[in-house]
């Protein structure tokens, strides 16, 4: 999601005149567009800002520092008593206002931060400003905020309750990206699978999407397994332009732990779902989340866990030590010791690794429809991605970005598939 709000706030700013440059120190302006997900993402902001004044030290001229993203919103004006350098804080609802926060400033250079939770105002303004990304695999935000609240996430105080954009706004956007040369959409939302704008949800916005000209791929992310309704189950069976891939987050495979995360659903809830998709669509792959050494996990919950990723076989999936949020329920919980959370973590990484590898495996000497992005760095391969997100390299120098090639598989790694084009 964070790509997709850098990239409105560069359309944003050039409303205003400024143009991106690629060497820091002929910047006018900086954004930080932060994320505040990671751990020790607040301590790695201040430290990157130090980097930056580092290598302005001794210019005349001080550039506009700006904070925006998830980072500022929890940090908000305490911002301005950690660094003196930064001149304004916005937060990722209020983005849409930076505009005037830089002309307010660049008037009477007063520092100045926008907090505020209004994100049906902030995709209005948008409206305003014509989305300019051509890349041939676009996203769009059409949700944001989570109202579920799960113990160890920090999205619901920093994105705020959950907002779903009007659907004409979404397909508006959804053209003008088709036109700049976007084959491919994958709509965003926190809890996407929870979008519902009056009477339309998701499985309905989509069936509205599908047949917008040129466009040849839909994708969506990210789910809660509670909000897959037979809607949005069977639309993977009726809408071919959606993708046979879901990353659909876990987090652990014990009932125990997911009751402690106020997760709300059960590992059997889950299991039965994935038959649900496969009975619809016998092609369908899955990646995942997962979350190791969360307060009260013991052997016996972590095993639950191995046992859920060996029976979903999931394609591909991330994984990491559960970490403490400042804000959230489960900070203040008995934590596991972290050699135990990183024996596991070694134990899961290695079964996901040993199926992600052989689902590239048994790729090879088949045939996978790729959708062409680019020409590598180094001129000698073409770059694009199949049906189940698999990055493929493919023999070759002509790139026709957008198309869909046969491409044959010769070979893989854990990370990629590598082939030969079948058609011209
Ligand atoms: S559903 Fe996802 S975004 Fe919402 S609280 Fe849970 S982990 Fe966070």
């Amino acid at each position: 999601m964070n790509e997709y709000d850098s990239n409105r706030i560069s359309d944003l700013m050039s409303s205003i005149d400024f143009t991106k440059v690629s060497e820091i120190e002929s910047a006018d302006c900086f954004i930080f567009n932060t994320c505040h997900i990671r751990e020790k993402a607040t301590q790695k902001v201040y430290s990157d800002i130090g980097k930056i004044k580092k290598i302005l030290r001794g210019k005349n001229k001080k550039p506009i520092f700006v904070l925006a993203g998830c980072v500022a919103q929890a940090e908000s004006s305490i911002v301005f008593e950690k660094s003196d350098f930064v001149d304004i804080v916005v937060g990722p609802q209020a983005y849409h206002t930076l505009p005037n926060l830089i002309k307010n400033y660049l008037e009477g250079q007063k520092k100045t931060f926008n907090t505020d939770l209004n994100v049906s105002e902030k995709f209005d303004s948008l409206e305003y400003y014509k989305n300019l990304s051509s890349k041939v695999s676009s996203f769009i935000t059409i949700q944001e905020g989570c109202d579920k609240f799960c113990k160890f996430c920090v999205v619901p105080y920093t994105r705020g309750p959950e907002f779903s954009r009007h659907p004409d706004q979404i397909i508006n956007e959804i053209k003008t990206l088709v036109n700049n040369g976007a084959r491919e959409i994958t709509l965003l939302g926190q809890n996407v699978s929870g979008y519902l704008h009056e009477k339309i949800n998701l499985a309905s916005l989509i069936k509205k999407i599908s047949p917008i000209q040129d466009l040849k791929r839909i994708r969506f992310t990210t789910s809660h397994p509670n909000d897959f309704d037979e809607d949005l189950i069977n639309i993977f069976r009726d809408e071919e332009k959606l993708m046979p891939q879901l990353h659909l987050p876990v987090q652990s495979g014990s009932n125990k732990i997911l009751n402690l995360m106020n997760r709300k659903h059960t590992r059997e809830f889950y299991l039965e779902l994935i038959y649900k998709f496969k009975k619809v669509r016998k092609n369908m792959e899955f990646s995942s989340d997962f979350i190791v050494g969360y307060p009260g996990e013991t052997e016996e919950d972590f095993k639950d866990t191995l046992d859920l990723v060996e029976t979903v076989k999931f394609s591909n999936s991330f994984s990491f030590i559960y970490s403490q949020r400042p804000g959230t329920p489960a900070v203040d919980y008995q934590q596991i010791p972290k050699e135990i959370a990183k024996t596991r973590l070694e134990i899961l990484q290695n079964k996901l690794f040993n199926l992600q590898m052989k689902f590239n495996e048994s790729k090879i000497n088949t045939k996978t429809k790729v959708l062409l992005e680019n020409i590598t760095k180094k001129g000698n391969q073409l770059f694009g991605r199949n049906e189940y997100m698999q990055a493929v390299f493919i023999e070759g120098t002509k790139s026709f970005p957008g198309t869909e090639a046969e491409v044959f598989i010769n070979s893989c790694t854990k990370n990629n598939l590598f082939g030969t084009m079948i058609n011209n």
